[in-house]
């Protein structure tokens, strides 16, 4: 789009978990092509947000659009199929198969078909090419006929953010790329968000402020649910807000 499109927005999203409000008002603006980081304490409200962004959970109220188009009511397939993307923590990976067939299973199986309904892989060479391209953006070329379960902490992530990038995103959000990473890991990270960046909006939840700061072009710190505050990483590391939430901790 145009400079300065907004790629996602939220609007005073609530959502109230039997009475408690995990997200009280959230507002913010994604820009297209940025690197935006959602930060703040535990328990803040950020797996929440995100949950509500990618149609995990229903908000209470606000609303949710993707590129001016109301996504807060779709459910989370067919915002995928919108170009909102989300690389989960928790993996998507299929131990058994090699990291190739993991993303040739993933290219050709969207996110809402049952399993038992998907192409026999022996039918999916055709893929190959498309899922070649995918390793080589994340760096697992060489690691291609690796089983899934062999590979280290930092490589499973690598091939995570590789599954979410088949369904060819806008936009990627990502929940803590570097979470349980040494420091060699977390340079491959950075690296890697920063190529799959080029031309594609990326929303990461980061604790390590070390990475936030190197990546993100904005940020939002969330705290009790709330926006505390929002800007570029020198503006809110010196809101005084933001210094007595972290210091508060
Ligand atoms: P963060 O990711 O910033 O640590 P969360 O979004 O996970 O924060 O949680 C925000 C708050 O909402 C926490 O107090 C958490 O206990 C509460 N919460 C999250 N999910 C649920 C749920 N399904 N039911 C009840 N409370 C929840």
């Amino acid at each position: 789009g145009p400079p300065g499109t907004i790629a996602l927005q939220a609007r005073g999203l609530v959502k109230d978990f039997r009475g408690f409000r995990a997200t009280n008002a959230v507002s913010l603006d994604i820009r297209e092509g940025e690197i935006h980081a959602i930060i703040g304490p535990n328990g803040a409200g950020k797996t929440t947000l995100f949950n509500l962004l990618s149609g995990f959970l229903r908000p209470t109220s606000g609303e949710v659009t993707l590129f001016g188009e109301r996504i807060d009511t779709l459910p989370p397939h067919a915002i995928v199929r919108r170009g909102l993307s989300r690389s989960f923590q928790i993996s998507s990976v299929f131990p058994s198969l090699t990291v190739r067939e993991n993303v040739i299973v993933a290219l050709q199986s969207p996110t809402s078909l049952p399993r038992q309904f998907w192409t026999p892989l022996s039918r999916l060479e055709a893929l190959g090419p498309r899922a070649d391209q995918i390793l080589a953006d994340v760096g697992l070329d060489a690691a291609h006929a690796r089983l899934a379960a062999d590979l280290g902490h930092g490589e499973k992530r690598q091939l995570e953010i590789g599954i979410s990038l088949t369904q060819d995103p806008r936009v990627l959000l990502l929940d803590e790329p570097t979470s349980g990473m040494g420091s060699e890991g977390v340079s491959r990270v950075i690296a890697l968000v920063r190529q799959v960046a080029r031309g594609r909006t990326v929303v990461l939840v980061e604790h390590n402020m070390s990475v936030v700061a190197q990546l993100a072009d904005r940020i939002t710190v969330l705290q009790y649910g709330q926006v505390l505050a929002s800007g570029s990483y020198d503006e809110v590391r010196r809101d005084p807000r933001v210094i007595e939430a972290y210091l508060g901790e």
